[in-house]
């Protein structure tokens, strides 16, 4: 049935005991008519809401699932570290593990330190890198999403200035702009933090150019500051050796959550020697930050990428998905840009500065199954086949052709 029943009776009862009924990232206000707010189960690429609707999923949870929904051997893996014990007196040997497996995957690191949500993550890198330079200013991107702490969150509701009081802000992928911060840092500069390519809500999707990364490696050299990357959202999608080694220069620090466990609760900060040190200073911890299942998911989640050609599956699905998608564009005489990497997709519309263009096409697609987002750039997984993306391109061409007939009235 088309109906949405018991969404609508959930959303009336959350109004009464939830300000706003919801909040965050996940509000489905945010999204075009027709998108459930409350879900059932998932399983592979598939997730149902809470009146039986199925839908080929697109957001993964918004990142977090990257092997897919469910995955047998990394919940197996969890379920069996859960047979045993989660939140302990300290941590599970899987800690160590775990750190031993980052610090092998990734050249930049020589430790890691775990969390929980990536605002920890990120909130942390920086508490390392000032402790570490002994400097207070940030410079960090306009329009860049790193958490919803106070340093950070996009609502300055509940901020004080004094919060923020160390930040200063250049232009992704402009040098310029990165030196004229640094020059109003002065010799107060304790880090450059950065997304692994630039992904801002609802404009078009950046790639780092390479001259723009070594320009913020020799500043943070020269400084004596911190290079940080937020991995966050890109973290395992684009590279398992981190998302700028393709570059070659590498981070002093990097906050990790999302993709990193499948799904479980986890979140890492991974950084080089001459960061250890203040990672040691810094006094940071959580109730729940040593949980020995989300580890054991961590584990199990590295094992699967890391054995099943993962990055080149990512980027397949998603190409497939992005060349259907323009030759359907193209037929249907609608404009479109899709950019950034295409194992994160992208799409936006000509002429749609208040996104219904984008909003009409993601609610026909619901209507038939396929969960888009017409904002925020989606997310793959291994359950991804190249049948589900051919699958979604059907149904993709009849939410184009509404696109098309919109504009034609
Ligand atoms: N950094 C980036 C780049 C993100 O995409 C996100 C989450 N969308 C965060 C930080 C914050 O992560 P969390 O919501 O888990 O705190």
């Amino acid at each position: 049935s088309n109906q949405a029943l018991v969404d609508t009776a959930l959303r009336a009862r959350a109004a009464k005991v939830i300000p706003g009924g919801m909040y965050g990232h996940l509000h489905a206000r945010n999204l075009p008519p027709g998108y459930p707010q409350f879900y059932a189960r998932a399983d592979g690429c598939r997730v149902w809401d809470v009146d039986g609707r199925e839908y080929l999923d697109f957001m993964c949870s918004w990142g977090p699932v990257i092997a897919g929904h469910k995955h047998p051997a990394i919940d197996e893996a969890a379920r069996k570290q859960a047979e045993q014990g989660d939140c302990m007196n300290g941590p599970t040997a899987k800690l160590v593990e775990l750190s031993e497996r980052l610090v092998g995957m990734l050249p930049h690191a020589d430790w890691a330190m775990f969390q929980k949500n990536g605002s920890d993550a990120t909130t942390a890198a920086l508490m390392i890198a000032r402790a570490g330079s002994r400097k207070r200013k940030i410079l960090l991107a306009k329009g860049a999403y790193h958490g919803a702490v106070p340093w950070c969150t996009p609502s300055v509701a509940g901020v004080t200035a004094e919060d923020r009081a160390h930040l200063i802000y250049f232009t992704f992928n402009d040098i310029e702009s990165l030196e004229a911060a640094a020059r109003e840092a002065g010799d107060d500069l304790a880090a450059v933090l950065v997304s692994a390519f630039r992904h801002d809500l609802g404009t078009p999707q950046e790639m780092p150019r390479a001259d723009f990364a070594r320009a913020a490696r020799a500043l943070c050299d020269r400084q004596g500051a911190a290079l940080v990357i937020d991995e966050v959202r890109a973290g395992m999608r684009l590279s398992l050796q981190g998302s700028w080694e393709a570059l070659g220069v590498r981070p002093d620090i990097c906050a990790w959550s999302k993709a990193i466990a499948n799904g479980y609760a986890l979140a890492a900060v991974t950084g080089n020697d001459a960061f250890r040190q203040a990672a040691q200073q810094i006094y940071i911890t959580g109730s729940f930050w040593m949980g020995g299942v989300a580890m054991a998911a961590a584990i199990a989640t590295l094992d699967v990428l890391e054995s099943s050609n993962a990055i080149q599956h990512f980027e397949q699905m998603g190409q497939r998905l992005r060349d259907g998608l323009q030759r359907q564009a193209d037929r249907h005489g609608v404009r479109i840009s899709q950019t950034g990497p295409a194992q994160l997709p992208l799409v936006l519309f000509a002429d749609d500065a208040d996104y219904s263009r984008g909003a009409r096409f993601m609610a026909e697609a619901l209507k038939h199954g396929v969960y888009l987002h017409h904002r925020h750039n989606m997310f793959l997984s291994l359950a991804h086949t190249a049948r589900d993306i051919d699958h979604a391109l059907q149904v993709t061409d009849r939410a184009f052709e509404t696109v098309a007939n919109a504009a034609a009235h």
